[in-house]
């Protein structure tokens, strides 16, 4: 599904991630893990194609192909990747946003729009599986969302789409206890049995409630140790500069 070989990126000539590789099959659950500032975010946002974040060497192959340079196609074929920090979008409508977005995708996949009636059904019926109040989903984008309510949203916004690949950054932050079991019960509820998903976190909690494959550690824009559930409750109890 997703192919990183010895990838290397950088901003300003400042490299952020070095040599990274990284596969990742249908269905997997890998789980990049790592301390503020090791390059996390960086490698969502160069798999999103955010134009400031250059591939110096290397390739990323999604599907088996070559990952297409604009960002709208890397989403019509199935990229999702979450915000960190979800903003707040006064004016524009969630609902229209999120009809959009998934009509053009359907449009992609040569199936008929959505009518507005058809896609109210599904917006209301994915948005209490991501566990938002009704309420909610009437406002604007983010609109007096507090953040676990944010973080909710970017998970419609996945259930809605129907990525084959998910990147999830941080969903797990800002939350009290019962928030982020909320969220990795929608998780889990949302990602189907072939959707790929790789969660950025800081933390190991979120992992007692999710069934995860892969850990892998990222420390200064290098991945330095991989391995499996255990390595994220090594990692737990060690710290991260054990690894380093
Ligand atoms: P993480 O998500 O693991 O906390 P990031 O990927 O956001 O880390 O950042 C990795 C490093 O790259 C940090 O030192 C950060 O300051 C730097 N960085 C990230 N984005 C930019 C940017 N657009 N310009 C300059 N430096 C950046
Ligand atoms: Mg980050």
């Amino acid at each position: 599904m997703l192919k990183i070989q010895d990838l290397t990126v950088a901003v300003e000539g400042k490299k952020l991630l070095e040599h990274f590789s990284l596969e990742v099959q249908k269905g997997q659950v890998h789980v990049i893990m790592g301390k503020n500032g090791a390059g996390k975010s960086t490698l969502a946002k160069v798999l999103a194609g955010h134009p400031a974040y250059r591939v110096v060497s290397g390739e990323i192959r999604f599907l088996d192909q070559l990952l297409p340079d604009s960002v709208e196609e890397r989403a019509l074929k199935g990229l999702f990747v979450s915000f960190q920090y979800p903003l707040e979008i006064p004016g524009l409508s969630n609902f229209d946003f999120l009809k959009l977005a998934l009509n053009a995708k359907r449009r992609f996949l040569k199936k008929k729009p959505l009518l507005s009636s058809e896609f109210e059904k599904l917006y209301l019926e994915k948005g209490a599986l991501a566990g938002l109040k009704p309420e909610l989903l009437k406002r604007e984008m983010n609109q007096g969302f507090s953040g676990g309510e944010r973080k909710k949203n970017e998970l419609l916004q996945m259930a809605l789409l129907e990525p084959a690949l998910a990147v999830l950054d941080e969903i797990d932050s800002g939350l009290d206890i019962d928030a982020l079991k909320e969220v990795a019960g929608a998780i889990q509820k949302l990602k189907g049995r072939e959707m790929a998903l790789i969660l950025i976190t800081h933390y190991q909690r979120l992992l007692n409630y999710l069934p995860v494959d892969f850990v892998h550690v990222l420390e200064g824009g290098r991945l330095v140790k991989s391995g499996g559930l255990d390595l994220a409750s090594e990692l737990e109890e060690k710290g991260y500069e054990a690894f380093l």
